[in-house]
Protein backbone atom coordinates (compact mmCIF):
# COMPACT_ATOMS: atom_id res chain seq x y z
CA UNK A 1 0.00 0.00 0.00
CA UNK A 2 1.42 3.35 -0.76
CA UNK A 3 0.54 7.22 -0.03
CA UNK A 4 1.64 8.14 -3.57
CA UNK A 5 -1.37 9.77 -5.61
CA UNK A 6 -1.67 7.66 -8.96
CA UNK A 7 -1.10 10.81 -10.75
CA UNK A 8 1.03 14.35 -9.66
CA UNK A 9 -1.43 17.09 -11.33
CA UNK A 10 -4.42 16.16 -13.73
CA UNK A 11 -5.79 19.20 -15.59
CA UNK A 12 -9.63 18.81 -17.03
CA UNK A 13 -10.07 21.44 -20.07
CA UNK A 14 -13.71 22.03 -20.38
CA UNK A 15 -15.64 21.95 -17.30
CA UNK A 16 -19.37 21.32 -18.45
CA UNK A 17 -21.77 18.45 -17.27
CA UNK A 18 -18.76 15.45 -17.86
CA UNK A 19 -15.82 17.45 -16.73
CA UNK A 20 -17.57 18.72 -13.89
CA UNK A 21 -18.36 14.86 -12.73
CA UNK A 22 -14.96 14.26 -13.24
CA UNK A 23 -13.73 16.85 -10.87
CA UNK A 24 -15.86 15.94 -8.89
CA UNK A 25 -14.71 12.30 -8.51
CA UNK A 26 -11.04 13.55 -8.59
CA UNK A 27 -11.50 15.85 -5.51
CA UNK A 28 -13.57 13.36 -3.56
CA UNK A 29 -10.97 10.48 -3.85
CA UNK A 30 -7.37 12.45 -3.06
CA UNK A 31 -5.54 9.25 -4.10
CA UNK A 32 -6.25 10.21 -7.88
CA UNK A 33 -4.55 13.06 -8.20
CA UNK A 34 -2.56 15.42 -5.15
CA UNK A 35 -3.67 18.36 -7.56
CA UNK A 36 -6.87 19.17 -9.45
CA UNK A 37 -6.17 22.14 -12.26
CA UNK A 38 -9.55 22.99 -13.97
CA UNK A 39 -10.05 24.85 -16.96
CA UNK A 40 -12.69 26.22 -19.41
CA UNK A 41 -12.78 29.49 -22.16
CA UNK A 42 -15.89 31.02 -20.02
CA UNK A 43 -14.66 33.21 -17.15
CA UNK A 44 -18.50 32.60 -16.11
CA UNK A 45 -17.69 29.42 -16.02
CA UNK A 46 -14.47 29.29 -14.21
CA UNK A 47 -15.66 31.47 -11.63
CA UNK A 48 -18.58 29.67 -10.98
CA UNK A 49 -16.38 26.15 -10.34
CA UNK A 50 -14.57 27.72 -8.25
CA UNK A 51 -17.29 29.18 -6.44
CA UNK A 52 -18.23 25.36 -5.88
CA UNK A 53 -14.39 24.14 -4.40
CA UNK A 54 -14.29 21.20 -6.93
CA UNK A 55 -10.74 21.93 -8.04
CA UNK A 56 -7.99 22.99 -6.61
CA UNK A 57 -7.13 25.27 -8.90
CA UNK A 58 -9.15 27.20 -11.94
CA UNK A 59 -7.38 28.93 -14.91
CA UNK A 60 -8.74 30.23 -18.28
CA UNK A 61 -5.46 30.02 -19.94
CA UNK A 62 -5.56 26.75 -21.08
CA UNK A 63 -1.33 26.56 -21.76
CA UNK A 64 -0.71 27.77 -18.02
CA UNK A 65 -3.50 25.08 -16.91
CA UNK A 66 -1.54 22.44 -18.72
CA UNK A 67 1.70 23.00 -17.34
CA UNK A 68 3.29 20.70 -14.83
CA UNK A 69 0.42 18.20 -15.18
CA UNK A 70 0.96 14.54 -15.80
CA UNK A 71 -2.55 13.73 -16.92
CA UNK A 72 -4.42 16.32 -18.88
CA UNK A 73 -8.34 15.36 -20.27
CA UNK A 74 -10.31 17.27 -23.09
CA UNK A 75 -13.87 17.61 -21.98
CA UNK A 76 -14.87 19.97 -24.26
CA UNK A 77 -17.40 19.52 -27.61
CA UNK A 78 -15.41 17.14 -29.72
CA UNK A 79 -15.48 20.44 -32.45
CA UNK A 80 -13.26 22.45 -30.67
CA UNK A 81 -10.30 19.53 -29.72
CA UNK A 82 -8.09 20.70 -32.92
CA UNK A 83 -7.75 24.35 -31.45
CA UNK A 84 -7.48 22.93 -27.71
CA UNK A 85 -4.50 20.35 -28.93
CA UNK A 86 -2.82 22.92 -30.96
CA UNK A 87 -2.52 25.63 -28.34
CA UNK A 88 -1.77 23.13 -25.49
CA UNK A 89 0.28 20.71 -27.26
CA UNK A 90 3.82 22.39 -27.11
CA UNK A 91 2.92 23.09 -23.31
CA UNK A 92 2.30 19.68 -22.62
CA UNK A 93 4.99 17.93 -19.90
CA UNK A 94 7.19 14.96 -21.02
CA UNK A 95 6.07 11.28 -20.20
CA UNK A 96 2.35 12.57 -19.40
CA UNK A 97 -0.90 11.66 -20.99
CA UNK A 98 -3.11 13.03 -23.02
CA UNK A 99 -6.88 11.92 -22.86
CA UNK A 100 -10.27 12.61 -23.27
CA UNK A 101 -13.78 12.12 -22.96
CA UNK A 102 -15.51 12.65 -26.60
CA UNK A 103 -18.38 10.65 -27.84
CA UNK A 104 -16.72 9.99 -31.13
CA UNK A 105 -13.16 8.56 -31.34
CA UNK A 106 -11.74 7.99 -34.86
CA UNK A 107 -12.52 11.80 -35.49
CA UNK A 108 -10.96 13.01 -31.99
CA UNK A 109 -7.61 10.67 -33.01
CA UNK A 110 -7.28 12.23 -36.26
CA UNK A 111 -7.51 15.85 -34.82
CA UNK A 112 -5.61 15.48 -31.93
CA UNK A 113 -3.00 12.98 -33.10
CA UNK A 114 -0.90 15.65 -34.88
CA UNK A 115 -0.78 18.60 -32.02
CA UNK A 116 0.41 15.49 -29.56
CA UNK A 117 4.68 15.70 -29.30
CA UNK A 118 6.96 12.84 -28.67
CA UNK A 119 7.08 11.19 -25.52
CA UNK A 120 3.39 12.42 -24.22
CA UNK A 121 0.72 9.39 -24.30
CA UNK A 122 -1.96 10.38 -26.07
CA UNK A 123 -4.90 7.49 -24.51
CA UNK A 124 -8.44 8.58 -25.74
CA UNK A 125 -11.53 7.51 -23.86
CA UNK A 126 -15.19 8.01 -24.06
CA UNK A 127 -17.48 7.60 -20.66
CA UNK A 128 -21.04 6.14 -21.63
CA UNK A 129 -22.56 7.81 -19.30
CA UNK A 130 -24.62 11.49 -19.04
CA UNK A 131 -27.43 12.85 -19.34
CA UNK A 132 -29.18 16.12 -21.33
CA UNK A 133 -27.99 19.20 -19.24
CA UNK A 134 -24.81 21.07 -19.28
CA UNK A 135 -22.68 22.58 -17.41
CA UNK A 136 -20.80 22.85 -14.28
CA UNK A 137 -23.50 22.72 -12.48
CA UNK A 138 -25.52 19.42 -14.12
CA UNK A 139 -22.33 17.77 -12.62
CA UNK A 140 -22.11 14.69 -10.02
CA UNK A 141 -19.57 12.41 -8.58
CA UNK A 142 -21.90 9.57 -8.77
CA UNK A 143 -22.31 9.79 -13.02
CA UNK A 144 -19.67 7.43 -14.27
CA UNK A 145 -20.77 4.71 -11.39
CA UNK A 146 -21.09 0.96 -12.92
CA UNK A 147 -21.09 2.38 -16.54
CA UNK A 148 -18.62 1.57 -19.18
CA UNK A 149 -15.46 3.86 -20.04
CA UNK A 150 -13.83 2.85 -23.46
CA UNK A 151 -10.54 3.64 -23.89
CA UNK A 152 -9.23 3.85 -27.51
CA UNK A 153 -5.76 4.20 -27.64
CA UNK A 154 -4.04 3.99 -31.07
CA UNK A 155 -1.78 1.11 -31.94
CA UNK A 156 1.48 1.08 -29.78
CA UNK A 157 0.82 3.04 -27.25
CA UNK A 158 2.41 2.96 -23.87
CA UNK A 159 0.77 0.06 -21.97
CA UNK A 160 1.14 1.67 -18.48
CA UNK A 161 -0.30 5.04 -19.63
CA UNK A 162 -3.45 2.84 -20.55
CA UNK A 163 -3.48 0.75 -17.32
CA UNK A 164 -2.80 3.59 -14.96
CA UNK A 165 -5.93 5.62 -16.96
CA UNK A 166 -7.90 2.79 -16.74
CA UNK A 167 -7.24 2.64 -12.70
CA UNK A 168 -8.10 6.30 -12.57
CA UNK A 169 -11.62 5.53 -14.61
CA UNK A 170 -12.25 2.32 -12.61
CA UNK A 171 -11.75 4.47 -9.28
CA UNK A 172 -14.58 6.62 -10.50
CA UNK A 173 -17.23 3.48 -10.58
CA UNK A 174 -16.60 2.82 -14.40
CA UNK A 175 -15.94 -0.33 -15.58
CA UNK A 176 -13.27 -0.33 -18.62
CA UNK A 177 -13.52 -1.66 -21.86
CA UNK A 178 -10.27 -1.15 -24.42
CA UNK A 179 -11.22 -1.10 -27.96
CA UNK A 180 -10.59 -0.40 -32.00
CA UNK A 181 -11.65 3.41 -32.36
CA UNK A 182 -13.25 2.42 -35.26
CA UNK A 183 -15.09 -0.44 -33.99
CA UNK A 184 -15.91 2.28 -31.04
CA UNK A 185 -17.49 4.27 -33.60
CA UNK A 186 -19.34 1.91 -34.68
CA UNK A 187 -20.92 0.70 -31.63
CA UNK A 188 -22.22 3.96 -30.86
CA UNK A 189 -23.63 4.91 -33.95
CA UNK A 190 -26.00 2.09 -33.42
CA UNK A 191 -26.17 2.35 -29.57
CA UNK A 192 -26.52 5.88 -28.77
CA UNK A 193 -26.34 8.03 -31.89
CA UNK A 194 -28.70 6.99 -34.06
CA UNK A 195 -31.46 6.68 -31.07
CA UNK A 196 -30.35 10.65 -30.49
CA UNK A 197 -31.08 11.31 -34.34
CA UNK A 198 -34.42 9.56 -34.41
CA UNK A 199 -35.64 11.39 -30.85
CA UNK A 200 -34.48 14.47 -32.80
CA UNK A 201 -36.12 13.75 -36.12
CA UNK A 202 -39.72 12.76 -34.02
CA UNK A 203 -39.79 15.80 -31.67
CA UNK A 204 -38.65 18.08 -35.25
CA UNK A 205 -41.81 16.46 -36.72
CA UNK A 206 -44.10 16.84 -33.93
CA UNK A 207 -43.12 20.88 -33.48
CA UNK A 208 -44.05 21.70 -37.49
CA UNK A 209 -47.58 20.00 -36.51
CA UNK A 210 -50.47 22.72 -37.09
CA UNK A 211 -50.78 24.64 -33.41
CA UNK A 212 -54.08 22.37 -32.22
CA UNK A 213 -51.97 18.73 -32.69
CA UNK A 214 -48.71 20.60 -31.34
CA UNK A 215 -50.68 21.12 -27.73
CA UNK A 216 -52.17 17.92 -27.64
CA UNK A 217 -48.73 16.84 -28.32
CA UNK A 218 -47.92 18.35 -25.19
CA UNK A 219 -50.86 17.60 -23.45
CA UNK A 220 -50.53 13.60 -24.05
CA UNK A 221 -47.00 13.20 -24.39
CA UNK A 222 -46.71 10.61 -21.94
CA UNK A 223 -48.25 8.38 -24.23
CA UNK A 224 -44.19 7.52 -25.44
CA UNK A 225 -43.45 10.85 -26.75
CA UNK A 226 -42.11 12.06 -23.42
CA UNK A 227 -39.09 9.73 -23.51
CA UNK A 228 -38.18 11.13 -27.08
CA UNK A 229 -38.07 14.53 -25.86
CA UNK A 230 -35.95 14.23 -22.49
CA UNK A 231 -33.22 12.09 -25.45
CA UNK A 232 -34.19 15.26 -28.08
CA UNK A 233 -33.39 17.67 -25.36
CA UNK A 234 -29.55 17.03 -24.91
CA UNK A 235 -26.84 19.83 -25.95
CA UNK A 236 -27.21 21.16 -29.46
CA UNK A 237 -23.27 21.73 -30.02
CA UNK A 238 -22.33 18.25 -28.69
CA UNK A 239 -24.84 16.22 -30.71
CA UNK A 240 -24.07 18.79 -33.93
CA UNK A 241 -19.87 17.54 -33.70
CA UNK A 242 -21.07 13.80 -33.06
CA UNK A 243 -23.00 13.70 -36.58
CA UNK A 244 -20.39 15.83 -38.41
CA UNK A 245 -17.51 13.85 -36.48
CA UNK A 246 -19.12 10.00 -36.97
CA UNK A 247 -20.63 10.58 -40.44
CA UNK A 248 -19.82 7.27 -41.90
CA UNK A 249 -20.99 4.56 -39.22
CA UNK A 250 -24.20 7.33 -38.86
CA UNK A 251 -25.38 7.45 -42.24
CA UNK A 252 -24.52 3.18 -42.83
CA UNK A 253 -26.72 2.92 -39.51
CA UNK A 254 -29.58 5.41 -41.05
CA UNK A 255 -29.36 3.34 -44.41
CA UNK A 256 -30.22 0.32 -42.40
CA UNK A 257 -32.99 1.49 -40.00
CA UNK A 258 -34.55 3.21 -43.29
CA UNK A 259 -34.97 -0.45 -44.69
CA UNK A 260 -36.52 -1.68 -41.47
CA UNK A 261 -38.68 0.63 -41.18
CA UNK A 262 -39.80 0.53 -44.90
CA UNK A 263 -40.31 -3.31 -43.96
CA UNK A 264 -42.39 -2.52 -40.65
CA UNK A 265 -44.34 0.32 -43.20
CA UNK A 266 -45.09 -2.98 -45.91
CA UNK A 267 -46.36 -5.15 -42.61
CA UNK A 268 -48.85 -2.62 -41.40
CA UNK A 269 -49.99 -2.03 -45.02
CA UNK A 270 -51.01 -5.56 -45.61
CA UNK A 271 -51.78 -6.17 -42.11
CA UNK A 272 -48.68 -8.50 -41.14
CA UNK A 273 -49.64 -8.79 -37.61
CA UNK A 274 -47.63 -11.82 -36.88
CA UNK A 275 -44.39 -9.91 -38.85
CA UNK A 276 -44.75 -7.26 -36.20
CA UNK A 277 -45.63 -9.73 -33.10
CA UNK A 278 -42.23 -11.16 -33.98
CA UNK A 279 -40.00 -8.30 -33.65
CA UNK A 280 -42.06 -6.64 -30.92
CA UNK A 281 -41.04 -10.44 -28.93
CA UNK A 282 -37.47 -10.06 -30.09
CA UNK A 283 -36.94 -6.27 -28.99
CA UNK A 284 -38.16 -6.94 -25.50
CA UNK A 285 -36.00 -9.29 -24.99
CA UNK A 286 -33.29 -7.02 -25.61
CA UNK A 287 -35.01 -4.70 -22.92
CA UNK A 288 -34.63 -7.51 -20.30
CA UNK A 289 -30.96 -8.18 -21.10
CA UNK A 290 -29.95 -4.55 -20.49
CA UNK A 291 -31.68 -5.03 -17.39
CA UNK A 292 -29.91 -8.36 -16.71
CA UNK A 293 -26.27 -6.46 -17.30
CA UNK A 294 -27.55 -3.32 -15.15
CA UNK A 295 -26.98 -0.69 -17.61
CA UNK A 296 -31.26 0.47 -17.33
P1 LIG B 1 -21.00 20.84 -21.78
O1 LIG B 1 -21.75 20.58 -20.52
O2 LIG B 1 -21.64 21.63 -22.86
O3 LIG B 1 -19.58 21.52 -21.40
C1 LIG B 1 -18.57 21.77 -22.30
C2 LIG B 1 -17.72 22.91 -21.73
O4 LIG B 1 -16.55 23.06 -22.55
C3 LIG B 1 -18.46 24.25 -21.72
O5 LIG B 1 -18.22 24.93 -20.50
C4 LIG B 1 -17.77 24.98 -22.90
O6 LIG B 1 -17.78 26.40 -22.78
C5 LIG B 1 -16.36 24.47 -22.76
N1 LIG B 1 -15.57 24.73 -23.95
C6 LIG B 1 -15.97 24.75 -25.24
N2 LIG B 1 -14.93 25.05 -26.04
C7 LIG B 1 -13.84 25.23 -25.23
C8 LIG B 1 -12.49 25.54 -25.46
N3 LIG B 1 -12.05 25.75 -26.70
N4 LIG B 1 -11.64 25.63 -24.38
C9 LIG B 1 -12.09 25.42 -23.14
N5 LIG B 1 -13.40 25.12 -22.83
C10 LIG B 1 -14.24 25.03 -23.88
O7 LIG B 1 -20.53 19.46 -22.46
P2 LIG B 1 -20.54 17.95 -21.91
O8 LIG B 1 -21.92 17.41 -22.02
O9 LIG B 1 -19.83 17.89 -20.60
O10 LIG B 1 -19.68 17.23 -23.04
C11 LIG B 1 -18.28 17.39 -23.07
C12 LIG B 1 -17.64 16.25 -23.85
O11 LIG B 1 -18.07 15.02 -23.28
C13 LIG B 1 -18.00 16.20 -25.33
O12 LIG B 1 -16.84 15.92 -26.08
C14 LIG B 1 -18.98 15.05 -25.43
O13 LIG B 1 -18.89 14.40 -26.68
C15 LIG B 1 -18.53 14.15 -24.29
N6 LIG B 1 -19.59 13.32 -23.67
C16 LIG B 1 -20.78 13.87 -23.32
C17 LIG B 1 -21.77 13.08 -22.75
C18 LIG B 1 -23.11 13.68 -22.36
O14 LIG B 1 -24.08 12.93 -22.20
N7 LIG B 1 -23.22 14.97 -22.18
C19 LIG B 1 -21.53 11.72 -22.51
C20 LIG B 1 -20.28 11.18 -22.84
C21 LIG B 1 -19.30 12.00 -23.43
P3 LIG B 1 -18.90 27.25 -23.60
O15 LIG B 1 -20.18 27.02 -22.89
O16 LIG B 1 -18.38 28.64 -23.53
O17 LIG B 1 -18.94 26.71 -25.02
Amino acid sequence: MTDTPLYNRVCVIGLGLIGSSLLRCLMADRSLAAEVVACDRSDTVCARVAELGIADRVESDATLAVAGADLVILCTPVGAYADVAALIGPHLAPGSTLSDVGSVKQAVVRDVSPHVPDGVHFVPGHPLAGTEHSGPDAGFKELFRGRWLILTPPPGTDADAVDRLGRLWAACGSQIEVMDASHHDQVLAITSHLPHLIAYTIVGTATDLEETTKSEVIRFSATGFRDFTRIAASDPVMWRDIFLNNREAVLEMIQRFTEDLTALQRAIRWGEGDKLFDLFTRTRAIRRSIIDAKQA
